[in-house]
């Protein structure tokens, strides 16, 4: 799949929508989920034209790719849920139900997360 870049976090990123911003630098951004699954949920984008995980990690340079998952554990600590634990999870695709065909990963935190994935 090609990436489109009309795509809500394409916008985010472009300053044309806002969002609630957690972390930044030259690599990523954070922002919290707007309809949040737990207490704390975020999710932290690449900045870059990538639809998946495997898009990312076949076309992205090698910077961003480590950049990318260093903001991710930046994300992580300056949320405080590196003590108690977080999620971090990512859907791609028809059968993983992804949304937003921008590369994310969602970080999940602050209760007890359940079993790792629902039967059925
Ligand atoms: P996914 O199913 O992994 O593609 O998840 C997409 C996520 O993006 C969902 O959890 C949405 O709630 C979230 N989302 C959609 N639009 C926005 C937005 N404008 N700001 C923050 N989160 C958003």
């Amino acid at each position: 799949m090609s990436y489109d870049d009309g795509n809500v976090f394409a916008k985010i990123l472009r300053g044309e929508i806002p969002c609630s911003k957690v972390y930044e630098d030259d690599h990523a951004l954070a922002f919290h989920d707007i309809s949040a699954q737990t207490p704390v949920h975020v999710l932290v984008i690449p900045k870059g034209p990538y639809v998946s995980l495997d898009d990312f990690t076949e076309k992205a340079p090698e910077t961003l790719v480590a950049g990318f998952f260093r903001a991710v554990g930046e994300t992580a600590r300056r949320l405080g849920v590196v003590e108690n634990g977080y999620r971090m999870l990512t859907n791609t695709g028809r059968d993983a139900n992804q949304e937003v065909m921008h590369f994310h990963v969602h970080i999940f935190a602050g209760r007890p997360l359940g079993g790792m994935i629902k039967r059925g």
